[in-house]
C-alpha cells in the first residue's frame, strides 16, 4: 500500500506543484503533448527521485503519458511531505516520507521494484542497483539515472559484466550538467546554508571540496556573495581551471586550518575527516552538496566528539575534545535538498524535459538498445535547449548555407 505522511497535506502540496510547473515550461510544453499523444500508454515506471513540487511536475507529465508511476525517494530526508500527498491524491503511488529509516528508504524503493516496472527512473542508482542485486532486472526494459555518481556507479555495473538493460545517462546531457548541477547546486547549497544557519557569508573563509560541475557552481556563487573561496581539488586540470578561475588552491590539510565554512562537492568519501576536523577552527561550519553522508565523515565526528546536540533545525552542533565546537548541516547529507527545496524549478525544467524525451526515446527503441549506459541523444538536448530559449524569449542566429560549407571544408 502506498504511504505518505500525512493526506491531509495534498491542498498544500498541489499548490506547491502549481507554483513550480509555471516555471517549467519546456516540461509542460512537453506533458501538453504526452496527453494528446500517450506514449507511455500502459507502460509502469519505478521511480527513486527526490520527492520534491519539480519531481511531481515530471511524475504528473508520465501518468499524462499514460504510464502508471510507483515513486520512491533518493534520499531519505529530502521529500517534501505535501507534495507526496498531493501525488498520491493525483493516483501517483508514492512511498515516501521526510525523515525515513534507512530500512524505511529501501523498502520504499523496493516496493516500487516489486510494481513489476517496464522502465526505472533514478537518481543515485539505488533502484537500479537494487533491481539488479535482487532479480527484477531482468523483466526491465530500460532506465534512466539523474546524477553524476549514480551514472558512474551504472559505469561500474557496466564495467563489471552485469548491466543487464540499457539505462540513459541524462545526468551527461550538455542541457542538464551544465545547467543544474552548476547553478542549481550552486544557488541551492547557499540557500540551504542560509535557511539552517542565517550567517553573514561576507567575508568568510568558505572552502569548496571539488571543482567539478557542483563545486564550480558552489565556488562562483559564495564568491558572489562576498567570500573568500577557496578550492581542494585531486584532480590537476579542476585544480588548475580553479586557480585561473581565481581561486586559492590548497589541500584539505590547510583549508582545514582556515575555513570558515566547508562544502564537499565531489561524489567521493573521506574528504573531510577526523585528522582535517581536529586542525579546524572553533564555529566551522560542515556541508555536503556531493552525494551521500560520507563525504564528510559524520562517522568521524560522531566517534570524536564529547557532546553533540541540535540548536536548529539541520543545524548539529559537536564540541570536540580540544573545547572547540564544530556545526553539521543537514546530517552531512545534502545541504540544498534537505535543508532548503532543492534546485529551483527554472533548472529542473531542463533536467527533467531530458528525462521524460529519454523515457519516450527508450519506449520507441523497447528491444533494440544495448543493456549499456548510453548516453541523451543530441537531438533531445538540442530540442530541450531550444524550447527552452523560445520560453524566455530569446532568439539567436542560424548558420547560412556559406558559413555551414565553410565549416565543413579544410581548403585554405
Ligand atoms: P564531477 O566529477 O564533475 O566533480 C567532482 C570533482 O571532485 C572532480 O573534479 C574530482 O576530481 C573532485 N574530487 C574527487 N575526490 C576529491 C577529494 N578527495 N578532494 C577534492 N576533490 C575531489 O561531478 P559533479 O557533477 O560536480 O558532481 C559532484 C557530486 O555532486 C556527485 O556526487 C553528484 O552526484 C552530486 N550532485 C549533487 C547535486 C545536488 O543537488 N546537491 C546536483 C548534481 C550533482
Ligand atoms: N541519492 C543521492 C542523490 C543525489 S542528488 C543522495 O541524495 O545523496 C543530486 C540530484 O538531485 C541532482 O542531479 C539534481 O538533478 C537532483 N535535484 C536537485 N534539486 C532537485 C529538485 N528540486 N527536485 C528534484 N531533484 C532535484
Amino acid at each position: 500500500m502506498p504511504k505518505v505522511k500525512d493526506e491531509g497535506l495534498a491542498g498544500k502540496g498541489k499548490d506547491s506543484i502549481e507554483w513550480a510547473r509555471a516555471h517549467m515550461p519546456v516540461l509542460s510544453e512537453i506533458a501538453r503533448r504526452f496527453l494528446k499523444e500517450r506514449p507511455l500508454d500502459g507502460l509502469r515506471i519505478a521511480a527513486s527521485m527526490h520527492v520534491t513540487k519539480e519531481t511531481a511536475v515530471l511524475m504528473l507529465a508520465l501518468r499524462d503519458g499514460g504510464a502508471r508511476i510507483f515513486l520512491s525517494p533518493s534520499n531519505p530526508l529530502s521529500t517534501q511531505d505535501d507534495v507526496a500527498a498531493a501525488l498520491a491524491e493525483e493516483g501517483i503511488e508514492v512511498y515516501a516520507w521526510r525523515g525515513m529509516s534507512e530500512s524505511e528508504y529501501f523498502w520504499a524503493i523496493e516496493e516500487c521494484l516489486k510494481a513489476d516496472p517496464d522502465f526505472t527512473m533514478d537518481d543515485g542508482g539505488d533502484l537500479t542497483v537494487m533491481a539488479h542485486e535482487k532479480g527484477y532486472a531482468e523483466r526491465i526494459a530500460g532506465g534512466t539515472e539523474e546524477t553524476t555518481t549514480g551514472v558512474l556507479r551504472l559505469m561500474a555495473l557496466e564495467r563489471d559484466g552485469k548491466l543487464r538493460y540499457p539505462v540513459i545517462a541524462v545526468n551527461n546531457a550538455e542541457t542538464k550538467r551544465n545547467f543544474d548541477n552548476v547553478y542549481g547546486t550552486g544557488q541551492s547549497t547557499i540557500d540551504g546554508i542560509l535557511r539552517a544557519t542565517n550567517i553573514m557569508i561576507a567575508g568568510k573563509w568558505f572552502v569548496v571540496a571539488g571543482y567539478g560541475y557542483v563545486g564550480r557552481g558552489i565556488a562562483n556563487r559564495a564568491r558572489g556573495m562576498g567570500a573568500k573561496v577557496i578550492v581542494t581539488e585531486v584532480d590537476p586540470i579542476r585544480a588548475l581551471m580553479a586557480a585561473m578561475d581565481g581561486f586559492i588552491v590548497m589541500p584539505m590539510r590547510e583549508a582545514a586550518k582556515l575555513g570558515d565554512i566547508f562544502v564537499t562537492a565531489t561524489g567521493n568519501s573521506g574528504v573531510i575527516k577526523a585528522e582535517h576536523v581536529s586542525s579546524m577552527k572553533d564555529g566551522a561550519i560542515l556541508a555536503n552538496a556531493g552525494h551521500f553522508d560520507v563525504e564528510v565523515s559524520v562517522k568521524d565526528l560522531e566517534l570524536m566528539s564529547l557532546a553533540k546536540r541540535d540548536l536548529r533545525e539541520n543545524l548539529r552542533e559537536y564540541l570536540l575534545p580540544n573545547g572547540k565546537r564544530v556545526y553539521l548541516l543537514a546530517e552531512g547529507r545534502l545541504v540544498n535538498l534537505v535543508a532548503a527545496e532543492g534546485h529551483p524549478s527554472e533548472v529542473m525544467d531542463m533536467s527533467f524535459a531530458n528525462q521524460a524525451l529519454s523515457i519516450e526515446y527508450l519506449v520507441k527503441e523497447r528491444g533494440k538498445l544495448p543493456a549499456k549506459v548510453i548516453p541523451v541523444p543530441r537531438w533531445i538536448d538540442s530540442e530541450v535547449a531550444r524550447i527552452k530559449l523560445r520560453s524566455m524569449g530569446i532568439e539567436i542566429d542560424s548558420l547560412t548555407k556559406e558559413q555551414e560549407e565553410y565549416l565543413r571544408s579544410w581548403r585554405i
